[in-house]
């Protein structure tokens, strides 16, 4: 690529609307354009560093064995209803009619439209095991979409999802994607962690998420400094349930798991309280059907974080409900006990950051103290929008100084505590999805099974905001080679258009792509200020400026983009150098 043919629109202003770095640089880069919420165009410089997240992917899974489909983004109604997931999955469901009233959805996820595939695809265990897998736009209504394509409302990602007759062969091939997203994230340049990881609302018995170490992450894990042992703190285990225990046993007390208000709950466990509102973010239900027992902390905005820190208590299951939701649900779908106390956040009494200490305390009577706190007229917030009207709580800060240094669950070491970034989560799934939907196949007897299955989800265009979390300096972005927008960029000097520096340039930059390296020549005739602040920011790894006096000399001036001096090379130690 030329880059006088090329639409590279840098800026030098910082954009106000970005907090983070990788927001920051992908906008003042040029790589992607709001259109609204969440959605964002990607331009032709950006789409060049998603592809190459995505081939790489791609090359991976295909090496893995899976088998690549391509799965529609709209998914009907009806095979929602019969996951029961139309209603649980809640507000991120982007429901869509059409002109004869049908009801849709665009596809969050596939774990239904794949289920409903391969119930009319797969008859036999001869066809098994198998992993289909496709890279396809999903769109979740995210409460707080933000930091760009980190969490954007649409976004690409890499779903897998395989076919097993029974759970060894299950077992086998989720160890192969954890080793296969071990292989990717590698290749990708990124450091990253394997994390056990919360089975949320894709339902299922293990899991793990790759998280990419990054300060902006919104994710926090502990992990062991004596082993290898990591979690989300989303884990109930990474915590001793002290909270759970007491909370259950009052719970225990409410025989009829129907329509029990937080008044209820809070006359069993003596919480005088002053009001109640049934708009709540919350709602919590034990994965064993034993009482559970749900603290909201703040509502709306926050939401999320109150997920975090209500596991954070050692609450087993959780998901997101909408505030419309909750008057549909509350006590009467099963499995679901109803009660949930909610707190506000206006002041000290009822801070989040006071939370925190109460949970990690462990006591039950604290916690009871705050919910009557949080519940006095007044605290209970409408519309917050955090960091605007109220000062953003630093969760992970929190929990660090209330967890950091404890025991690590396996014995060995101690807790600490880091922010990752999610990219890539692996789950085994079981037969929840096949039995719901009835997808069976003829085993080696000739009877009819459920197939168990697997699901893998990799966050292809979040991987491109998080490579640039961990890989970026003053200047603008560092790509890694594997996702660059080209490798090198061949830089031409050239202020009175000497032939000569244009003719060399051109050889070199045809040169280097017919060896195979993705060059991209500089012949927009900036002056050198511009042009290599422009070559740092979009974060080429690798420059030769190919200048008059070098050529007069026999040399290159070339750099890494990490490293602070340039070298002179003659011609056949750059290409070594670049090979
Ligand atoms: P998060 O915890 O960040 O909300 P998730 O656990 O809901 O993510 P999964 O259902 O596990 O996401 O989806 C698989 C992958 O898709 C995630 O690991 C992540 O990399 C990516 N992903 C999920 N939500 C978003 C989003 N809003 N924007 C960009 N990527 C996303
Ligand atoms: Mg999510
Ligand atoms: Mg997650
Ligand atoms: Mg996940």
């Amino acid at each position: 690529m030329r880059l006088s043919q090329f639409h590279l629109h840098t800026s030098k202003e910082t954009p106000a609307e970005a907090e983070i770095v990788s927001h920051k640089l992908m906008l003042k880069a040029g790589m992607m354009r709001k259109l609204a919420a969440g959605l964002y165009t990607w331009s032709p410089l950006g789409l060049r560093v998603l592809r190459k997240v995505e081939n790489a992917v791609r090359e991976e899974m295909n090496a893995a064995g899976a088998l690549e489909l391509l799965m529609p983004t709209i998914q009907p109604k009806e095979l929602w209803e019969e996951t029961g997931r139309w209603q649980k999955f809640g507000g991120q469901l982007l429901k869509i009619k059409d002109r004869k009233e049908a009801e849709y959805c665009y596809g969050p996820t596939a774990e239904e439209v794949i289920t409903d595939f391969a119930r009319n695809e797969l008859s036999s265990y001869k066809q098994l095991p198998v992993n289909f897998y496709n890279i396809q736009w999903k769109f979740r209504d995210e409460i707080r979409p933000r930091f760009g394509a980190m969490r954007a409302r649409e976004f690409l990602m890499k779903d897998a999802y395989s076919f097993h007759v029974d759970d060894e062969s299950l077992a086998a091939e989720y160890q192969n994607m954890y080793d296969t997203y071990g292989r990717v994230f590698t290749r990708l340049g990124l450091k990253f962690r394997a994390v056990a990881a919360d089975t949320g609302a894709i339902g299922g018995s293990a899991s793990h998420e790759f998280q990419v170490l990054a300060d902006s992450g919104e994710d926090a894990i502990f992990f062991s400094t004596g082993s290898d042992y990591a979690a989300n703190v989303e884990l109930a285990e990474a915590v001793a349930p002290g909270p759970r225990a007491a909370a259950g046993e009052a719970m225990r007390k409410v025989d009829t798991p129907t329509q029990k208000t937080c008044e209820d709950v809070a006359a069993l466990m003596g919480i005088p309280l002053q009001r109640t509102v049934k708009s709540v973010a919350l709602m919590g239900v034990d994965g064993d059907g034993a009482p559970q027992f749900v603290l909201a902390l703040v509502r709306g905005d926050h939401a999320v974080n109150e997920v975090k820190l209500a596991k954070l208590a050692g609450l087993a299951d959780y998901r997101m409900a909408s505030e419309g939701e909750i008057d549909t649900h509350l006590g009467s779908e099963p499995g679901f006990l109803g009660p949930v106390l909610v707190g506000g956040a206006k002041s000290t009494a009822g801070s989040p950051k006071q939370a925190i200490r109460i949970i990690a305390d462990r006591s039950v009577a604290a916690m009871a103290d705050f919910v009557v706190g949080a519940n006095e007229k007044g605290f209970h917030l409408a519309g917050v929008n955090w960091g605007r009207d109220l000062p953003e709580p630093d969760l992970v800060a929190d929990i660090r100084n209330v967890v950091e240094g404890d025991p690590s669950p396996d014995g060995q070491g101690t807790l600490a505590i880091a922010r990752g970034v999610e990219v890539g989560h692996v789950f085994a799934l079981g037969r929840k999805y096949s039995e719901a939907m009835q997808c069976t196949v003829l085993d080696a007897n000739g009877k009819a099974v459920h197939p168990a299955m697997g699901c893998y989800g990799i966050g292809v265009s979040r991987i491109v905001a998080a490579a640039i979390e961990q890989n970026h300096d003053d200047n603008g972005i560092i790509w890694p080679d594997a996702m660059a927008p080209w490798q090198v960029a061949v830089c031409m000097i050239n202020p009175k258009n000497d032939a000569g520096v244009t003719a060399a340039a051109e050889a070199l930059y045809r040169e280097l792509n017919a060896a195979g390296i993705d060059a991209v020549l500089d012949d927009r005739g900036l002056r050198p200020g511009a042009m290599f602040a422009d070559i740092e920011l979009i974060g080429i790894p690798h420059r030769v400026v190919v200048s008059e006096r070098g050529l007069a000399a026999g040399s290159f001036e070339y750099r890494h983009r990490r490293a602070s001096e340039a070298e002179n090379l003659d011609r056949a130690a750059l290409l070594a150098r670049l090979g």
